[in-house]
């Protein structure tokens, strides 16, 4: 599956406003000292290092040739001494400064300069993250994982850059052109004149790079993302490729998508080898020129329509500082495509940020306490999308301590009730009460807390056997986990592990069987201990030995509690207090075990079915 363009948060992202804006006030304000020295840093390192070649040029004309007093701009005369060796010495003590505070300030600039960019980057990354957490399922319904990983981690980098590189490149690139300039204009504005006409042609060439650059790197930016969809995929589905031996299919497809990663990766770099070197060659044209027309000034005096005086040490200076125009300038393409990352990047964050949790907690919501365990559907309709109901005005109730089991064929609707109850979705109509409390009106964690859910796709977390079973409770002790796993009936499969409760699971759990999974999902259960509990029966066919464990360790489990059970196997339930038939989102068939089978209805039928095939 391809990466869909239209995401569900695209339509929060095209509403960000000035998303880099947004980021410099929500983030970047409280980070403004850091930011502030970064700058200020950069600047002095940067004005520091056109120094040497200035001072150098005001020695040569003073000590050298001995054509002129010590002079360097922005500083009175009167302050330089007159003697040569003291003029000598100043400027070597200059020069030598001049490299030492460009190296200081270099290195504070850096230290400032990354601390703002890490720090505003780990605010972001921490929020956005908190802020998806409090989504509601239908966000994680719609999106693929890769997708919210993206944004979180590319573009956060995307940000990182722009923080980091860009702004301080940006800062570098407008200090050295205006340093120049200035310098070269108040050494000879003639000659700098002639220097700078090299300007606009390298301003043009930049223009011309970026319009063909552009979109070569969108093209390569899809093709990244076509490429790390590839892998994903191929990751998540490895059992699926191995089973139909289509190890070589996924190597082609990653093969193609790493070809075409490669060729529009060339086709950007064939553009920057024709770019850079342009810009080389300009600069070195700029030099030349200078040389040519300074030195035929100060060998026979101006040339063509140039007037007045050159001495040597100004075109010394021109001749050095010719060469610093080149690195800041190329960097132009980079500052221009890092920002326009950042925009689109930023855009993407608040968009996740902004997407608005469709279950969220009442104003005035109330804790749940003191919870007998009685549940009520009254009503209740509810559809995942507009188009079709999936619960269509279902109601029954739960006693406390009742086990009320749901049973029906596959995609009846039997999960997507139990949701209902956990707040995972909002009912469209109708109500969802507990202890006479619509569920929409309690805070979410207390609700979940007194709810437990067993869902049918165990999952478990990389970790250790105890971590998985006492994620939720995670302040419980080794005792008591032992003591939930002996009651889900789990302690002996888990005690014969190499590790005993410190095995490591592996990503995902793939270490374990899918029913000892749902056993150490029963003892996450059992420790929870909540008054209510969900129990989504594993579909999986598991054998007699394991069905009539994880029976035992049910009957256990929903002893004093309210329980919602979904049946796949009608033997488990037999002994409920009430069986819902649920077909297309409705109750057909509602009573116990007896009645049910009295009635000779569905539920008749499913029970004949599943016991006659276990007779067979
Ligand atoms: P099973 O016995 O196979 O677990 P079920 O009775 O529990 O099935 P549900 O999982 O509740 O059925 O699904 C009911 C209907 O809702 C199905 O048509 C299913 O395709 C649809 N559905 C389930 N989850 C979602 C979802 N997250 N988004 C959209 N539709 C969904």
């Amino acid at each position: 599956m391809a990466a869909t363009e239209d995401s569900a948060f695209d339509e929060y992202r095209d509403r960000v406003e000035r998303p880099l804006g947004r980021l410099f006030r929500e983030y970047g304000a409280s980070e403004w000292p850091y930011f502030a020295a970064g700058m200020v840093a950069n600047v002095v390192a940067r004005v520091a290092s056109l120094l040497p070649p200035v001072v150098l040029g005001a020695a040569i004309d003073s000590v050298f040739t001995g054509n002129a007093p010590f002079d360097l701009p922005l500083v009175p005369a009167a302050w330089f001494p007159t003697e040569e060796v003291a003029v000598f010495e100043l400027s070597v003590v200059l020069i030598a400064g001049s490299f030492l505070v460009t190296a200081v300030f270099t290195y504070a600039y850096g230290v400032t300069a990354n601390l703002f960019a890490h720090r505003v980057m780990h605010d972001v990354r921490t929020d956005s993250f908190a802020k998806m957490q409090g989504l509601d399922m239908t966000f994680f319904d719609d999106k693929q994982t890769g997708e919210v990983m993206s944004v979180l981690n590319n573009d956060a980098s995307n940000l990182e850059v722009f923080l980091d590189d860009a702004l301080q490149n940006s800062a570098r690139l407008v200090v050295m052109v205006a340093g120049i300039t200035a310098i070269l204009v108040a050494e000879n504005w003639q000659l700098a004149v002639v220097t700078l006409s090299a300007i606009p042609l390298m301003v043009a060439l930049t223009s011309w790079f970026m319009k063909r650059a552009e979109p070569r790197y969108e093209r390569q930016r899809a093709a990244v993302g076509n490429l790390n969809t590839k892998l994903e995929n191929s990751l998540a589905g490895v059992e699926l490729v191995k089973t139909n031996a289509a190890e070589a299919h996924e190597t082609d497809r990653v093969t193609d998508a790493s070809y075409r990663f490669f060729r529009d990766t060339m086709d950007v770099l064939r553009l920057s080898y024709v770019y850079r070197p342009g810009m080389e060659l300009l600069a070195g044209l700029s030099f030349a020129v200078t040389f040519a027309v300074g030195g035929y000034w100060l060998l026979y005096g101006p040339p063509l329509f140039l007037s007045g005086s050159l001495s040597p040490g100004a075109f010394v200076t021109f001749i050095f500082l010719t060469q610093r125009f080149v690195t800041p300038l190329a960097e132009v393409s980079n500052i221009v495509d890092q920002y326009e990352n950042a925009r689109a990047s930023s855009a993407r964050v608040f968009g996740l940020m902004d997407v608005p949790s469709a279950v969220t907690e009442a104003e005035e919501a109330v804790e749940l306490t003191d919870v007998e365990g009685r549940v009520e559907y009254d009503d209740v309709t509810f559809s995942y999308d507009a188009e079709e109901t999936v619960i269509d005005d279902v109601s029954f109730d739960a006693d406390p301590g009742d086990t009320v089991a749901l049973v029906g064929p596959t995609g009846a609707g039997k999960s997507t009730l139990c949701k209902l109850l956990l707040r995972l979705y909002d009912v469209d109509e109708g109500a969802v009460r507990v202890d006479g409390h619509d569920v929409r009106d309690l805070t979410l964690a207390s609700l979940r807390e007194h709810v437990g859910y067993v869902s049918q796709d165990t999952f478990l977390f990389d970790g250790t056997i105890a971590e998985n079973i006492a994620y939720g409770q995670f302040d419980a002790d080794r005792e008591a986990v032992v003591e939930a796993t002996k009651a889900a009936d789990a302690h002996e499969f888990v005690v014969d592990l190499p590790e005993g409760y410190d095995t490591e699971v592996g990503e995902r759990g793939v270490k374990l069987s899918g029913g000892q999974r749902q056993r150490i999902d029963i003892a996450r259960a059992i420790l929870k201990d909540p008054e209510i509990l969900v129990f989504d029966e594993a579909t999986s066919d598991v054998d007699t030995e394991t069905e009539r464990r994880i029976q035992a360790s049910l009957d256990d489990l929903s002893a004093d509690r309210t329980a919602l059970v979904i049946a796949h196997r009608l033997s488990t339930v037999r002994d409920a207090d009430a069986i819902l038939v649920v077909e297309d989102g409705e109750i057909t068939e509602r009573g116990t075990h007896d009645d049910l089978l009295d009635r000779g209805g569905r539920y008749a039928d499913l029970w004949n079915v599943q016991t006659t095939t276990l007779d067979e």
